[in-house]
């Protein structure tokens, strides 16, 4: 029994104008693969020869560009045998858009059916932030996605994927996942699956798959930030051979979304920016974390926005960390300077025509490397102090998640009062770190209110722009 596996993952935001290129990915070929994903004891459980094929996995960002995937998908595609084969696993984000093509898993999936038929089942592993559609549903047998945001079951779905694709091989199922959208739009940041009222949702999907017929029934909640007709939340149920099941179920999970659409609200205070600042203003002795949500990395924005800094510089303010901006031209000038120096450095805006630029002035006291959002080293850094606030710039983009970050270049949040970070909600670390965690809506390519995302191609009617349309 041959099964291929393989891994392709970018969680893409279309409003971000960097494109995602090769050398963003993490990449395994061939047998190193194995290493990258979690399923090879279950291949050799079940006495399967494996045919890895390719692990690529990039941190949120700009459309992927095209070439770049088409070496990807080569990667996946050409190692697949044009017969003998058993079944394919593919984990994949869901939320890939690539330049001049769209979906990535769509086309993806496309060209492995050209190359392998449709006698044999394939299974995803998405994100729980997958845009899914009508045609993924028709391309793949299985989908699976994370049950959690924030997520924390990505293993144990790669895991019930292939369990799922074993069963189907040894069944001799070809299932067919049906799709329903409640056509609701909420920000990604009011969406928890341990909270109500999705939390309901999610148990009401948990009580389907203990029918012995169900093989999935799977909320997913959509990625906002990709401007495309398949955009928003999707409900996609797996039944063994009925599909007009599959339909019902996915229908009325999509029905109860839809019916809980004006309960989802944001889980941090979420201020104004001008109201954010004033208000970690009137929490004196105390750590507040104001997160530039417009400018969040972590989904996919440039992190080059100079808009917060240029705001602050209208306060009598002290002891604020901005956590950080990229710019690996300012980074480079700090580099060719003295620690201890005073510069005067434009910071921002060379990433995203849409980031504003700032002018800061201050003393070079910290270079050196900095960690990454995933634990990398994520090139070079340089800390300005500027008096009333300290600047972090970094060379490359990056996200101050987590407590070892800061530490990595030397700064303890409890030299500050403010630390701006661009995310959207804080990191667990950082929550716990927090007295006060207020979530700006800045502008930028990760706007978290819906309105504000300049979303043109998603089909309508859709909720918040429309109401009342069942
Ligand atoms: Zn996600």
């Amino acid at each position: 029994m041959k099964i291929a596996i393989g891994s392709l993952q970018c969680e893409s935001n279309t409003f971000c104008p960097l494109a995602t290129r090769k050398a963003d990915f993490d990449i395994a070929i061939g047998e190193a693969m194995l290493e990258k994903v979690h399923v090879k004891d279950l291949l050799e459980d079940a006495r399967a020869t494996i045919v890895p094929t390719l692990y690529a996995h990039a941190l949120p960002g700009g459309a992927v560009a095209k070439e770049d995937f088409l070496w990807f998908v080569d990667q996946i595609v050409t190692p697949l045998p044009t017969s003998g084969l058993a079944g394919i696993w593919l984990y994949l984000h869901g939320a890939m858009y690539v330049e001049e093509i769209g979906s990535g898993e769509a086309y993806l999936l496309k060209h492995i059916r050209e190359k392998v038929g449709y006698a044999l089942p394939i299974a995803l592993a998405l994100d729980f932030h997958a845009n899914n559609s009508d045609e993924i549903c028709d391309l793949a047998n299985i989908i699976c996605g994370f049950r959690t945001a924030p997520h924390t079951d990505q293993i144990a779905t790669e895991r019930k994927a292939m369990q799922l694709l074993l069963q189907s091989i040894n069944e001799k199922l070809l299932p067919s996942p049906r799709l329903a959208r409640p056509y609701v739009l909420v920000p990604g940041d009011a969406v928890q699956t341990s909270v109500s009222p999705l939390r309901e949702i999610m148990e009401e999907s948990d009580r389907m798959e203990l029918s012995p017929e169900i093989l999935c029934a799977q909320v997913f909640g959509g990625q906002q930030w990709v401007d495309s007709p398949y955009t928003g939340p999707s409900m996609v149920v797996t039944h063994k051979h009925d599909t007009a099941i599959a339909q019902d179920y996915a229908n009325s999970l999509a029905k109860l979304y839809w019916q809980a659409r004006s309960d989802f609200s944001f889980l941090i205070e979420a201020l104004e920016p001008a109201e954010a600042i004033t208000a970690a203003l009137q929490t004196p002795d105390k750590l507040v974390f104001i997160s530039d949500s417009g400018d969040n990395t972590t989904a996919g924005a440039a992190g080059d926005n100079g808009f917060f800094i240029n705001l602050l510089q209208n306060y009598t303010i002290e002891k604020v960390l901005i956590a950080g901006i990229a710019d690996s031209q300012a980074v480079a000038r700090c580099y060719k300077s003295n620690l201890g120096d005073t510069l005067t450095l434009t910071v921002g805006g060379s990433l995203s025509p849409r980031s504003e630029k700032a002018q800061i002035t201050g003393t070079l006291v910290h270079r050196g490397e900095i960690i990454g959002y995933t634990g990398e080293l994520a090139g070079e850094s340089a800390t300005i102090d500027c008096g009333n606030f300290t600047v972090v710039i970094t060379e490359q983009r990056t996200a101050f998640t987590r407590k070892d970050i800061f530490q990595s270049i030397h700064l303890d949040v409890f030299d500050f009062r403010i630390v701006v970070v661009k995310l959207g909600y804080l990191f667990p670390e950082l929550e716990q770190l927090a007295d006060r965690s207020i979530l700006a809506f800045t502008p930028g390519s990760s706007a978290e209110r819906i309105q504000d995302i300049g979303l043109t191609q998603i089909p309508r009617p859709m909720y918040p722009f429309d109401d009342n349309f069942y």
